[in-house]
């Protein structure tokens, strides 16, 4: 296939270079000049996703994508597939997606999890939301880049699964790291709290995958002074979004707003800007009750 990839960041990069190496016809674009080994790089959006079949974009936010979306869709040849693997809110899922098809594009939003890691490697998942005709278009693609794609639903849905899981995650990581603390200030062992959590009912990926607690448990990013894994940050941007589509669907996310202002809070005023969001643990551990 000829493919034209737009955002070659940290996530796009690899995931173009793995496109390349399959053996397609890959032409890439990124505002900061980048280029990625076995890439044609292009000198605009345009000149990238012409007389391409399939048109990925990996991009920071939704107005972004609106953006590019604007600038490549009237030029983008009738029937080729319109992927964004981005992480953005559903509402400009949806406006991409309305807009692609009424160019006569199939679209599909494919939001991603695995993280840069799983980019290098090609093992991510994606979540997609689309017709079948655009979902089976471009699912050759998402099986060279990753090792899972679940067809969610219509245009949108594949953002919607990615943040309400990830709402999930982050609410979970604040109470695994809560009760660490906690268990601290009982006295109670760090490792007796993973060995009966993480095989009782309160296990979770955060406790029994991720640890937050440094020499407890599988290694994470807690063993690595919490370096990012997945930054607080980001957690932030995802959590935020979750309270923006539940504003915009009128879903009481008690639980999500709560994980929103303390990852704001913690991003924003406490230093945790740069650190793995597991750096929750010792950022409880320093506080008492008031
Ligand atoms: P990044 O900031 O490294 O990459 C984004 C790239 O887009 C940058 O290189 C930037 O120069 C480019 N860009 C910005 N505006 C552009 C434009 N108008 N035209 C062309 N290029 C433009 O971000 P990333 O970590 O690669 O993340 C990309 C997306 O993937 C985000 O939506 C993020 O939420 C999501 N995501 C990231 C991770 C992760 O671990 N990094 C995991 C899952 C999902």
């Amino acid at each position: 296939m000829q493919i034209g990839f737009i955002g070659l960041g940290n996530m796009g990069a690899p995931m173009a270079a793995n496109l390349a190496k399959a053996g397609h016809q890959v032409t890439g674009f990124d505002t900061a000049g980048v280029s990625v080994d076995g890439v044609t790089q292009a000198q605009s959006a345009t000149e990238a996703v012409s007389g391409a079949d399939a048109v990925i974009t990996m991009l920071p936010n939704g107005d972004i994508l609106r953006a590019v979306a604007n600038q490549i869709i009237p030029t983008m040849q009738q029937g080729a597939v319109l992927i964004d693997c981005s992480t953005v809110d559903v509402d400009s899922a949806r406006a991409v997606a309305e807009q692609a098809i009424a160019a006569h594009l199939l679209s599909v939003d494919a939001p991603v999890s695995g993280g840069i890691g799983g980019a290098s490697a090609g093992t991510l998942t994606f979540m997609a939301g689309g017709t079948s005709d655009a979902f089976a278009k471009a699912a050759p693609l998402f099986d060279i880049m990753g090792q899972k794609a679940v067809h969610c639903g219509e245009a949108g849905a594949g953002q919607a699964a990615k943040i309400c899981n990830n709402m999930i995650l982050g609410v979970t990581m604040i109470a695994t790291c809560e009760a660490f603390a906690l268990a601290d200030k009982l006295g109670l062992d760090r490792q007796k709290m993973f060995d009966v959590v993480s095989t009782s009912s309160g296990y979770s990926w955060t406790m029994n995958a991720y640890c937050p607690a440094p020499g407890v448990g599988p290694t994470s990013p807690a063993d690595n002074g919490y370096q990012p894994g997945f930054a607080a940050e980001l957690m932030l941007k995802d959590l935020r979004l979750s309270q923006q589509a539940a504003k915009s669907a009128d879903a009481d996310t008690p639980m999500g707003q709560a994980a929103t202002a303390l990852y704001q809070q913690f991003v924003e005023t406490e230093g945790g800007l740069g650190q793995d969001f597991s750096a929750m643990l010792p950022r409880f551990e320093k506080r008492s009750r008031e």
